[in-house]
């Protein structure tokens, strides 16, 4: 069997499988195909995968070859249309969103898995490539915020004078949010945090930040852990909460998403009038419509001085952990479907049937065949 790694789109700097990683691959009896470069911008050159046993490889020698195709951004359908028909691919394409992709995928017969589709279940918790990436983007919000704040996190008492600690307010305290948190207290800020689910509050607790609450959130507990969608008195009453607080406070981040929806909107634009000159919001929901109402994707706007980061692929800032993490998550799940060195799909598993958005033309995950029908 034939597993290949294909190099990321310009403005990708992590790769699906480092050296060691492939190594690893390797030592199951599998032959790996790097394309030429995959691996530079995770400071990964050329000559550690061949150390590490892979060959490298032109896109199209790798497309053309491979048995399975492995890769975080999804080429393009044209590209899919070069790989062997019974050929896997494997990325992160956000196939519940990107719905003409996934049609076309199953159109098209081929077999094809979505990280970002992997259950939140125990079991599959070393696979979830959702939960390793948003520990780098609520680590790197922090760090973003913290640059461009015209103040210190910390608190000072100095000759010349004390300086109060800079207040956070992070919304949404799910992965990302309590790295953001943890990030955040550790800088010395005063952190306070919103949440719909009821279990959130006890973590936020724990990591020594405030926990807002606005009463009557609704809860769906076959919802996998995920928040679901609020009616629209709670979540007027909520943007009210954000507004007093938002005023009050430095940083923003949010981090609010529901699954295979448009994020929900948090922060009206008269509560970013209200903030403080100075004042900075990280929107990490940016890429699914975005927590705040001035943000703009990819892009920075600054209204009464009050920054709006729309943030793009946060996880690609730290490109050698964030590689590490996500290829930890593929060996692990690799490991589900290689079996003595050959492809061994048992769709009987509930993780490799819910990853799975097609199979030889149908939809298999339970949430790919729900919207499709
Ligand atoms: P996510 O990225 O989908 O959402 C981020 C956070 O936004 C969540 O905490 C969600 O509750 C919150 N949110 C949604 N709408 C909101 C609103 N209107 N106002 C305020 N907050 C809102 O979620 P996530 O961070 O990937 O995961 C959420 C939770 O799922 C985790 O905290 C964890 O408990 C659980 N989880 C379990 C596993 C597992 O068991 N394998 C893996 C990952 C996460």
């Amino acid at each position: 069997m034939i597993i290949g790694i294909l190099k990321e789109p310009v403005g990708e700097s992590r790769v699906a499988l480092l050296p060691d990683s492939v190594k690893n691959v390797i030592s199951w009896g599998v032959s790996v195909l790097v394309e030429y470069g995959a691996g530079a911008k995770s400071y990964s050159p050329d000559p550690l995968y061949q150390e590490a046993g892979a060959e490298m490889k032109s896109r199209l020698e790798i497309l053309q070859a491979s048995d399975m195709v492995l890769t975080i951004n999804p080429p393009s359908l044209e590209e899919v249309g070069r790989m062997k028909p019974e050929a896997v691919f494997l990325g992160q394409f956000n196939a519940l969103f990107n719905q003409e992709f996934t049609q076309s995928l199953i159109q098209n017969q081929r077999t094809a898995f979505s990280m970002e589709l992997v259950p939140r279940t125990t079991r599959a918790q070393s696979m979830d490539v959702l939960s390793s990436m948003a520990t780098v983007m609520g680590y790197k919000a922090v760090l973003m915020a913290a640059n461009l704040l015209p103040r210190f996190f910390p608190m000072f008492m100095t000759a010349a004078g004390s300086i109060s600690p800079a207040r956070v307010l992070i919304l949404g305290a799910g992965v990302a949010g309590l790295q953001a948190i943890a990030t955040s207290r550790r800088l010395g800020a005063t952190v306070f945090a919103f949440d719909v689910r009821a279990a959130a509050k006890e973590e936020v607790l724990s990591l020594g930040a405030k926990f807002v609450e606005v009463e009557g959130a609704k809860e769906d507990k076959g919802a996998g852990g995920y928040a679901v969608e609020q009616d629209e008195d709670f979540l007027n009453r909520q943007k009210e909460a954000i507004h007093e607080q938002a005023s009050k406070s430095d940083i923003i981040i949010t981090t609010a998403q529901i699954p295979g929806r448009k994020a929900p909107l948090l922060v009206e634009e008269r509560t970013v009038l209200a903030m403080k000159p100075g004042s900075v919001i990280i929107d990490l929901a940016a890429s699914s419509g975005g927590n705040c109402a001035l943000t703009q994707p990819a892009q920075t706007v600054e209204v009464n001085g009050v920054r709006v980061v729309g943030v793009d692929n946060l996880a690609g800032t730290l490109p050698q952990d964030a590689s590490k993490m996500y290829g930890k998550n593929y060996l692990n799940f690799l490991k589900l479907i290689i079996k003595d060195g050959q492809l061994n799909l048992n769709f009987e598993d509930d993780i490799v049937a819910g990853t799975c958005v097609c199979h030889q033309g149908e939809a298999v995950s339970p949430r790919i065949a729900q919207l499709i029908n």
